[in-house]
């Protein structure tokens, strides 16, 4: 038995993206890492998962595209279950930043000299840090499993080309990593760390995978269709209350207000976001606005939001 909003979706949806694809062309796609800017610029898609494993998808949602700043909430996760909370708080702080996503600023201006929180550049560099693991093989491939089981997809993998777009184009990540090395923040070699890193970042993805992943935090860290838990439920808890707070880089307020729903962007255009207990959806558009976030991918999830009432607030 389908809910009204089901049945609303099922029809109004695809209407909906096309209304919000006209914003793309305000938009500009991500070029810092040259690989990413052969994404499709008018791209705009949606894919919507319920606890039955139903799901709706609208406009571009086939299209593949990496992950990047969204896989830090479960390299997050991953580090939580590695080492437990008080290691990683050790480690890295909680609060926004207000800052661009790889901003240094603050690392030398505030102490203890601990990145802000774990969803900026320097911060989530530390937690690949703390993935278990003897080297940095077994750390990639225990990223890389678990994000598959998260998606119930084995076929996910590591786009390489995007790889190594961004390893070749790294310089202020590296000079990131180096500080927090040199702060005794970070520990290991750094370019095993970075590598881990940009590997994360590079896997790739479709919205459908981005709807199931979102599903098990929707649902506590129990995957709802086949009842196996993946994640302690407080782990899952810290995650989404960081995606509240700082999901949407220094737009993350805004998002809060006129969205009003955990969410992770990334600057392949990606959005991951859920409505507690019910949905987990995964959005793509590639053409970001000024603060890095989807800027048609933003404005669809508004009028989600609005017009469904799944503002958490
Ligand atoms: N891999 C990207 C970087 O480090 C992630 C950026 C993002 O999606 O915010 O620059």
């Amino acid at each position: 038995q389908a809910s009204e909003v089901w049945i609303r979706l099922q029809k109004e949806l695809p209407q909906w993206v096309e209304e919000s694809r006209a914003q793309c062309g305000e938009g500009k796609v991500a070029s810092y890492i040259p690989e990413l800017a052969k994404a499709p610029h008018r791209a705009l898609g949606i894919q919507i998962m319920n606890g039955s494993g139903a799901s709706i998808a609208a406009g571009d949602a086939a299209i593949p595209f990496t992950m990047q700043s969204i896989s830090k909430v479960f390299t997050l996760l991953l580090a939580l279950m590695d080492n437990g909370e008080a290691a990683v708080f050790d480690k890295v702080g909680m609060e926004p930043t207000g800052d661009n996503f790889n901003s240094m600023l603050k690392l030398e201006l505030v102490q203890p000299g601990i990145p802000f929180n774990p969803l900026i550049n320097a911060g989530a560099i530390v937690i690949s840090s703390l993935i278990a693991g003897a080297r940095m093989e077994e750390k990639s491939d225990r990223v890389l499993q678990f994000f598959r089981k998260l998606a119930a997809n084995d076929f996910l993998e590591v786009n390489e080309a995007v790889y190594q777009s961004e390893a070749a184009s790294a310089d202020l990540n590296r000079s990131m990593a180096y500080f927090l090395k040199d702060n005794g923040v970070l520990k290991g070699k750094v370019d095993e760390v970075l590598d881990v890193y940009f590997r994360h970042c590079s896997i790739n993805v479709t919205c459908a995978d981005l709807a199931r992943m979102a599903l098990v935090l929707a649902f506590d860290g129990t995957d709802p269709i086949t009842g196996e838990r993946h994640i302690p439920r407080r782990y899952v808890q810290i995650a989404k209350t960081f995606m509240v707070t700082c999901g949407m880089y220094n737009a993350s307020g805004e998002f809060a207000i006129e969205v009003g729903m955990p969410a992770k962007s990334g600057v392949a255009g990606g959005i991951l976001t859920l409505v507690p207990g019910r949905y987990g959806i995964g959005v793509v558009g590639p053409a970001l606005n000024p603060k890095g976030n989807s800027i048609a991918g933003v404005d669809l999830l508004e009028t989600l939001s609005q017009r469904l009432d799944w503002s958490l607030f």
